[in-house]
């Protein structure tokens, strides 16, 4: 038995006694010798107990039935720690901690409880557990309760509500510390980012004076604000292009953003299959090769980055070819539609769970950076092929992404016209005041 919980529980019956002055009838009883034990090795709790306070009840003392004291209890999780672990450091029952986690689907969810967090145990004065709840976020609690000898296990979620708020900036410095003196969250801001990425080098091409309006919703929990959730609309104006996008989902929740005109903010492809990685060796039709030390042209794209990092398809499409090729090493093919293909070289290893024939989607990882087959050192080798026909991946003019559907473009403008319109009014607004000024 663990004597600190004890403590805890015992100046908690006893506090609940002081404050409802029914002790006489709740003291003399105390069942079960641990109790007594513990008490006596206790001398804050004598001391409590042997404050004028207690005695004498000045409510009738008998009461026919002892109310149930109910004890709370909150357990700090450390590193380390499991469920397991804490119902023994705090003596609860094992049986319970089975019931709870096989209670049902959710029941398995207080597995994956998490260091620094809270978890808040509610027991009966004999120690029997009644509740156990653990604040999974700020909105979602996961929480057992006692049905006789079984828990029901059930998520409370807090409603968020929604409000749509707008900012402007003028870039001064960068898009991150303008974004942020306007009032976004790094979360917006890579949003907005990433929405644009395709029309905006955000790293080469930003400059000063660029500036862009955003919609976008705040999220509140009971009054609270709490994060920030969807860009609704926005407007970037880079080097005096400006661009525009809007938020649209479809009747399956898919969502994406588009021009006005239904077109998609997306490009077909990624202009490359990797991150954090330096160009080692352009398209060349005419280099001399490292290894093989002759006239060899190199038809694709090598990105020198450490082994291990992962390798993205650069477009949606389907594995035509995933093994061993000699120079090439482990290579994957993709084929997008008929017309384009690319091909990822020198893999360490390939992604797990896929093979020759899986569908897979831009941005979704095919392998990771390796050095098999004929390579100097650990090194990505990409080739994007147009019709059969070599292409320097970095210059090839790339594809816009599927637009609008002619079927949904109805429902499209419906949808977004109202949003395009608020942008619109916005950023006249804004202008005025800053004509105003
Ligand atoms: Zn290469």
């Amino acid at each position: 038995m663990n004597n600190k919980l004890h403590t805890t529980f015992i100046l908690g019956i006893c506090i609940a006694i002081i404050a409802t002055a029914s002790c006489t009838s709740t003291t003399s009883e105390p069942s079960g010798p641990s109790f007594e034990k513990s008490a006596l090795a206790l001398p804050a709790i004598q001391a409590i107990a042997s404050k004028p306070l207690i005695t004498p009840p000045t409510i009738p003392a008998v009461i026919e039935e002892p109310q149930p004291q109910v004890i709370t209890l909150t357990h700090k999780i450390s590193k380390g720690e499991s469920l397991s672990t804490i119902f023994s450091k705090l003596d609860l029952s094992r049986k319970d901690l089975h019931a709870i986690i096989h209670s049902n689907k959710l029941g398995k969810q207080f597995a994956s409880i998490r260091p620094g967090k809270n978890l808040f145990v509610v027991t009966d004065d004999t120690g029997v557990l009644q509740q156990l709840s653990y604040k999974q976020s700020k909105v979602k609690t996961l929480i057992a309760n006692r049905l006789d000898d079984r828990f029901n296990v059930e998520i409370i979620s807090k409603s968020i509500t929604t409000e749509i708020v707008n900012a402007q900036a003028t870039i001064n410095s960068s898009l991150f510390l303008d974004g942020k003196a306007a009032g976004l969250s790094d979360k917006t801001i890579m949003q907005l980012a990433n929405i644009f990425a395709w029309d905006i080098d955000f790293a080469l091409s930003l400059r000063k004076g660029d500036k862009f309006t955003v919609v976008y919703e705040k999220l509140f929990v009971e009054g609270q604000e709490f994060g920030t959730g969807e860009i609704i609309s926005a407007e970037f104006v880079n080097q005096n292009h400006a661009f525009t996008a809007v938020r649209f989902e479809d009747k399956n929740g898919n969502v994406s953003y588009f021009s006005p005109e239904g077109k998609s903010m997306r490009k077909a492809f990624l202009r490359t299959p990797i991150e954090f990685a330096r160009i080692s060796s352009h398209f060349n039709l005419k280099r001399k090769h490292p290894v093989l030390n002759r006239i060899r042209a190199h038809k694709g794209v090598d990105y020198a980055a450490r082994t291990g990092t992962p390798i993205t398809t650069t477009g949606d499409g389907k594995i035509t070819y995933r093994g061993r090729q000699r120079g090439y090493g482990r290579v994957v093919i993709v084929q997008h539609g008929q017309k384009y293909s690319s091909l990822y070289a020198h893999m360490s290893r390939f992604k797990k769970g896929q093979r020759v024939g899986s569908h897979v989607k831009q941005g979704n990882i095919i392998g990771y950076v390796g050095k098999s087959g004929l390579a100097t050192g650990a090194h990505l080798h990409y080739e994007f092929r147009v019709n059969g026909i070599h292409r320097n991946p970095l210059t090839v003019k790339l594809p816009h992404a599927e637009p609008i559907k002619k079927s949904l473009l109805a429902a499209f403008k419906k949808q977004t016209q109202p949003l395009i319109a608020q942008l619109n009014k916005i950023k006249a607004r804004n202008l005025l005041a800053q004509n105003t000024l």
